[in-house]
Order: structure tokens, then C-alpha cells, then sequence
């Protein structure tokens, strides 16, 4: 069989899905999507049974259809915060998304799927199924919406090996091998890591049977920061004390020490300084909760599991039979390096926007089809790497400053992005005249040329 479209989109994740939305509603395009996982959403498919969104729901997904109702949540660590999807919402809301893309007539999505390459003719694809080979002509582009494709528990392979009758499950497994442990080895130091422990923690396991392998400190967002709608005071609040810690900054160290005291990044440990920054998030629940745990490893990355020892790069310390490891070491956000996002013939979704994974491909998506020079589409769409280490923020949060400051010169993208629901300053308008946005806004506008500036400096 040969297929013709328009766009062949490599990846039916939430990037590869907001992209196609947003060019089918601003363009005549055709798009064929084609995923290798039997159904789409990425890696929702194989999340861990108590995954939730980090963000709020109200700016996740793609542009045309909302996710969740915009509640607030009344009880748990999130109260008071809006609503954050599970994994298994999320995998609802994208299966939903399918179904009405494809009503379009525009869009066909072909999951259990595969891109093989290119082909004689084309592209060449292959049906998981059978193994069939199948030629695509691509008319306009090939869009790799798998470039960014996150690495999770349960697909990755741990980079260290595991004795044989050690007990060692992916965080997936959790819930299910709990129940007969008595202690818990949590391994890794990222938020799938402090989701274990939480989970723990609030499945009534005492700190004291958690030791945490953590090799990396981190510094994480607090969650106060990402409220939209009613709340969306607190994410202006959050780029004001951005940018004036930016100004001030002597240092790197010193800018960190800012944004902590200004209560815009938290920490597990106060004593230690973190080299970690991934850009996630927490409540200041979870964050009371992890502080219970004070059987904390820090002896770098594990090297290998044996029975009765767990080897690090710089030591060991004693495990045994009764202890449940849990891998959480699987990196999640892609390292990628940048490369320019529009190509001949081709599409790298990347994050062009900090934070934003969603947004950012609906955004792309908007500028493939509102503009016609590769040019000027990679003036507007520089590519913007994920960040690992603290000192990559002041090279993201400036990229984004200025690629922002780009987009207000443009009036029809300009008034695209503050419709789009994806966008985390969406209901600013309608709180604009608040005497505590307005303030924040204020601060924000003063001081982001200086910040940038101050931030290249720094860099
Ligand atoms: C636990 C977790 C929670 C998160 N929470 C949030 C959040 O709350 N808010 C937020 O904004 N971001 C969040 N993120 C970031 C997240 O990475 C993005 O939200 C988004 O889901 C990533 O989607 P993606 O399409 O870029 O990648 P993926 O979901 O990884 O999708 C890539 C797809 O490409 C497919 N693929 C790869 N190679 C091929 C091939 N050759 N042929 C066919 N298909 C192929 C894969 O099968 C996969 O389905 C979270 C990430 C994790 C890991």
C-alpha cells in the first residue's frame, strides 16, 4: 500500500498530536501520524498507575479541547490548586482527541505504526502487526515529533545491572509490590523519584523504611507558581521574581539563593547546594513530606545491585532481601541537543518555550502554516534545549525572554498566543486590572531587558 499526505508525523504523543491540531485548524493541510505504540498519547501509554500531571490540566493537551473542568481540588496535597489529570485522564483525552482530529477527514492516525526511515519512494513505515512495509509520499514535510521522545521506568533499561533475586521493580510496579516489602531502596533524584516516596508516604509507609538512593540534589518549582485561570497572578508573580533575581544576580550561586528566598524554587535539603535543575515542580506538601525522609544515599549513580550491597560511584552502602528497589533513573525529559527546528523537508519539534512541551508544538505547528520562509519560521521558533544541570537556566529562561519579545511584534501570532489555551498566561487579560498582577506585571516588563542581559553575562 502507498499513502500521500501532506505532513508524515513521527510520534502520536502530546507534541506530535497538539502539532497536527493546531496546522489542521490554521492550514488545509492533510497529516498522517504514525506511532509504533498501539495506541496514542506517548508515553502516557505506560506511565505508573499514580501518575498525574506536574502542571494543571488547563493548559495540557492540544489547543482545540480543554482537559478537565477547571476544578480546584479540595482535599490532598494539591488543595486549593487547580486540577491535575491522571495518567489514565490523560490517556482518555488524547484517545478523544484522535477520534475528533480524524472527524476532520484531514487527519488519519495510524498507531502500531512505525517509521522506518526513509524509503526508495519516500518514507517507509511498517506495520508493528504484521511487519508489512509500506511506502509514504510526503508532499510538504516530515515532522519528528519523536526527537524530545521521553524515557520512562517502564520502557527504558536501567543503566546498571541487578543481581539475580534482587527485588527490583520499575515505579509502574509499585503499587503491586508493596505490599509484602518492608523497606524501600528509591532510586533516582528526579521527580519520578519523589513521586515514589510520596506515594509511599502517604500509603502509610513510616520515613524510616525509606532510603533514598539520590544521587543528584535538585532544585524544584513550587507549584503555587503554575496556577492559571483565577490564580494566574501567581505565574506573573513567578516571572517577576525571574527576572529581578536575574538582575541582581552576582553569580550562579547567588541567582539560585535569590529565587529560593524569593520562594520561587524550593529544595529538599536546605544544607546542600543542588547541581540539578529539570524544571519540575512540587506542592509545598509533597515538599513537608519528602523532608520526613532522612536516610538519604549520596554516593552517585548506582553502578550495580548485588544481593546483599548496592555499589555507587563513590561507595556502597548494605541492602538485603527485604528491600524493594525502585527504579526511577530513567532520564524523562530527552537531553537532545538543539537543531533547527524547520529543515528542508522536515520538522524537529523541540521546546521553544520554557516548560511548555504542549504549547510549543502547537506553536510550530501555527507558524508552519501562517508563515512561508524557513527563515523567518527559525527566527521566531529558535530551538531551546531541555534543561539538566542549574547552570542551563540562565541559557533557557533568557532564550525564551527574548523569543517571546520577538512574538509581540507580530500581531497575528501575538493574538494567537494569548487565545491559545496552552498558554500559561491565557486568562491574564481578565485579571490584568488586579492590583497584585497588575504590580507583577509591572515588575516583569522593567526588568526582563535587563535580565537578559544580565543572564548573558552570567553565562
Ligand atoms: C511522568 C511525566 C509527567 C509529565 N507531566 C507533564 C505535565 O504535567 N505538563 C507538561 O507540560 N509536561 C509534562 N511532562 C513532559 C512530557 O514529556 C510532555 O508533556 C509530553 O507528554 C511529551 O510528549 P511527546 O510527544 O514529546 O513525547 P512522547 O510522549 O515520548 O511521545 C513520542 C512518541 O513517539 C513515538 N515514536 C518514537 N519513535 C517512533 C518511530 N520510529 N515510529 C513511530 N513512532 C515513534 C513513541 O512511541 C512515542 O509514543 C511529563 C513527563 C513525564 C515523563
Amino acid at each position: 500500500m502507498e499513502l500521500t499526505t501532506d505532513y508524515l508525523v513521527i510520534g502520536a504523543g502530546a507534541s506530535g498530536l497538539a502539532f497536527a491540531d493546531t496546522l489542521v485548524a490554521e492550514s488545509d493541510a492533510e497529516v498522517t501520524v504514525v506511532d509504533r505504540r498501539p495506541t496514542a498519547g506517548g508515553h502516557w501509554q505506560d506511565t505508573y498507575p499514580f501518575v498525574r500531571l506536574h502542571t494543571p490540566s488547563a493548559f495540557y493537551g492540544v489547543n482545540s479541547r480543554a482537559l478537565g473542568k477547571d476544578r480546584l481540588d479540595e482535599t490532598g496535597e494539591n488543595a486549593g490548586y487547580y486540577e491535575r489529570a491522571s495518567g489514565a485522564e490523560v490517556q482518555a483525552y488524547f484517545a478523544d482527541t484522535v477520534t475528533e482530529l480524524t472527524e476532520t477527514g484531514r487527519v488519519r492516525v495510524l498507531t502500531g505504526w512505525e517509521h522506518v526511515g526513509a524509503g526508495g519512494d519516500g518514507e517507509q513505515v511498517r506495520e508493528v502487526r504484521t511487519g508489512e512495509l509500506h511506502d509514504v509520499v510526503v508532499r510538504r514535510r516530515v515532522v519528528d515529533a519523536r526527537y524530545m521522545e521521553a524515557s520512562i521506568p517502564a520502557t527504558h533499561a536501567p543503566p546498571f545491572d541487578v543481581a539475580p533475586g534482587v527485588r527490583f521493580v520499575p515505579i509502574n510496579d509499585l503499587p503491586a509490590a508493596a505490599e509484602d516489602a518492608t523497606t524501600f531502596a528509591v532510586l533516582g533524584s528526579g521527580k519520578t523519584a519523589a513521586d515514589a516516596c510520596t506515594w509511599l508516604l502517604w500509603n502509610g509507609v513510616t520515613p524510616d523504611r525509606i532510603r533514598w538512593i539520590r544521587p543528584r540534589e535538585a532544585w524544584f518549582y513550587d507549584r503555587r507558581h503554575f496556577q492559571p485561570l483565577d490564580q494566574v497572578g501567581a505565574i506573573v508573580e513567578g516571572f517577576a521574581l525571574d527576572v529581578e533575581a536575574a538582575v541582581a544576580a552576582t553569580d550562579i550561586d547567588d541567582l539560585f539563593g535569590r529565587l529560593e528566598d524569593s520562594g520561587r524554587l524550593m529544595r529538599i535539603d536546605t544544607t546542600r547546594p543542588p547541581t540539578m535543575y529539570r524544571g519540575t515542580m512540587l506542592s509545598a506538601g509533597e515538599l513537608a513530606a519528602l523532608r520526613q525522609i532522612s536516610d538519604v544515599v549520596r554516593l552517585g549513580r548506582v553502578q550495580r545491585i548485588e544481593q546483599d550491597r548496592i555499589v555507587l560511584d563513590r561507595g556502597e552502602t548494605p541492602t538485603g532481601p527485604d528491600v524493594l528497589h525502585v527504579d526511577c533513573t530513567a532520564l524523562g525529559l530527552n537531553n537532545a541537543p538543539a537543531t533547527p527546528i524547520f529543515q528542508p523537508g522536515r520538522i524537529v519539534l523541540q521546546q521553544v518555550r520554557y516548560l511548555s512541551p504542549a504549547f510549543n508544538a502547537a506553536l510550530i505547528g501555527f507558524i508552519e502554516a501562517r508563515r512561508d520562509d524557513d527563515v523567518e519560521r527559525n527566527r521566531l521558533c529558535p530551538p531551546n534545549p531541555y534543561p539538566s544541570t542549574v547552570a542551563d537556566w540562565p541559557r533557557m529562561v533568557s532564550l525564551t525572554w527574548m523569543t517571546e519579545g520577538a512574538w509581540l511584534t507580530e500581531p497575528d501570532l501575538a493574538e494567537w498566543v494569548a487565545a491559545s489555551r496552552l498558554n500559561l498566561l491565557y486568562s491574564m487579560p481578565g485579571h490584568a486590572d488586579e492590583p497584585a498582577v497588575s504590580d507583577a506585571l509591572m515588575r516583569y516588563v522593567t526588568n526582563v531587558g535587563a535580565a537578559v542581559e544580565a543572564l548573558r553575562r552570567l553565562r
